[in-house]
């Protein structure tokens, strides 16, 4: 059974710095059990289902490693 909703994608190019490019705040937390994406705010690509995340101090969006699977 396929997974459905945001998955988690720990293949190793998916996993961005976790930081926003602009203005370097850490988007997303890694922890050994858990993600934490510091921001609620994600938006999903209908195309590909990649998401990304509104980074709370610069506004600019940063990708984080999920992936919406509907
Ligand atoms: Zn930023």
């Amino acid at each position: 059974m396929a997974p459905q909703g945001l998955v988690v994608d720990r293949s190793p190019h998916a996993v961005g710095p976790g930081r926003c490019q602009v203005c370097g705040a850490k988007v997303v937390v890694e922890n050994s059990d858990e993600i934490v994406i510091k921001n609620a705010i994600l938006r999903v690509d209908g195309a590909s289902g990649r998401v990304t995340a509104k980074c709370s101090r610069c506004k600019a969006w940063v990708a984080v490693p999920l992936t919406y699977t509907g």
